[in-house]
């Protein structure tokens, strides 16, 4: 009878062992080999291949989201003055896996590119007013990935937002969906993110956009809005996660400080691109121990080799990058 027993048990173990085998395979393995999604827009596919394998999808779709945008087109016209006795500070937040950066302007005015994941709501919105700020004059929301517009729903609600912009494209998820209901409830309109829109031209201080260039691009994170700033002599560049095709339509673009692409993931950062840019300082946004291995050893051997200083925010929490116009000051 005991040995009866101990052979049932043996094989009652062997089953339970080949329903979670099963389980295992009906379940995981393809949820992982179809975390590079394919959405239909404008009947060309766009590769998504971001932090959305779980998230939550809109009942819209991308072009009926995009079809309730109504954009404004009308160009901000800026009195205020720089004040030369003021430094242009750049905060890189740490926002873990994600990006947000917050910038205080030489003449008093604001501006925050992208906000992170869901997850960093209460981190920004602390931090930014833990500096004594509640009005964000510029909102740039560099592409709809939730990586990067997480909390821009919450960040909308809790600052007085002058001026938002986003590049033309859509994502169908909640996320997003709740981001426009968000501006709409606030009665803001959104401005195109594009090449050749300035956000800010006064004295000696330029924000300029300089990508996306084209209306439509395969992959998601080619969409980014490509920022360049220039106060005086010195030059910071934000580049969401554009990838190398979109960097490598960039021109005139010799700068001192780098926001890596793409969480200084492979598909950004070329050579080429370095060759360009050569920047003294580079700044990579990325969350400890994530799943995409960010930053990749090759981009971080590419920065090295031109001798560029590395800065992450998973090392070095929130970093401060400052600059008067001549010097710049990593804090
Ligand atoms: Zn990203």
């Amino acid at each position: 009878m005991a040995r009866r027993k101990t052979k049932n048990n043996k094989s009652a173990s062997l089953l339970f062992i080949l329903v979670l085998l099963i389980s295992y395979l009906i379940y995981y393995v393809p949820k992982n080999s179809t975390s590079i999604e394919d959405i239909n827009f404008n009947n060309i596919n766009i590769t998504n291949n971001n932090n959305t394998d779980n998230e939550e999808e809109s009942t819209k779709s991308e072009n009926e989201l995009l079809s309730e945008i109504e954009y404004d087109n009308t160009t901000d016209t800026n009195t205020t003055k720089v004040n030369d006795l003021v430094p242009i500070k750049v905060h890189y937040i740490d926002v873990g896996q994600g990006d947000s950066i917050f910038i205080e302007l030489p003449n008093n005015e604001t501006m925050l590119i992208d906000a992170g994941d869901s997850s960093a709501k209460k981190t920004i919105i602390d931090t930014i007013k833990g500096y004594g700020i509640d009005t964000i004059n510029y909102f740039v929301l560099t592409h709809p990935h939730a990586d990067h517009i997480g909390s821009a729903a919450s960040i909308v609600e809790s600052f007085n937002i002058k001026s938002i912009y986003m590049p033309k494209v859509a994502s169908n998820t909640k996320t997003f969906e709740n981001l426009l209901n968000a501006i709409n409830k606030k009665g803001l309109k959104i401005k195109e993110a594009k090449k050749g829109v300035n956000i800010l031209d006064i004295d000696n201080l330029k924000i300029e956009i300089l990508s996306p260039t084209k209306d439509k691009y395969t992959d998601l994170n080619n969409y980014s809005a490509v920022i360049k700033l220039t106060y005086k002599d010195t030059k910071f560049l934000f580049t969401g996660d554009a990838e190398a095709e979109v960097e490598s339509e960039l021109t005139d673009i010799d700068i001192d400080v780098l926001k890596v692409g793409h969480h200084g993931s492979d598909s950004s950062t070329t050579t080429d691109f370095l060759n360009k840019t050569t920047p003294s300082i580079s700044i990579i946004s990325v969350g400890k121990g994530n799943k995409y291995d960010h930053p990749k050893e090759t981009t971080l051997n590419k920065l090295n080799k031109i001798g560029s200083k590395v800065y992450r925010t998973d090392e070095l929490g929130t970093i401060t990058v400052e600059s008067n116009g001549k010097t710049i000051k990593v804090l």
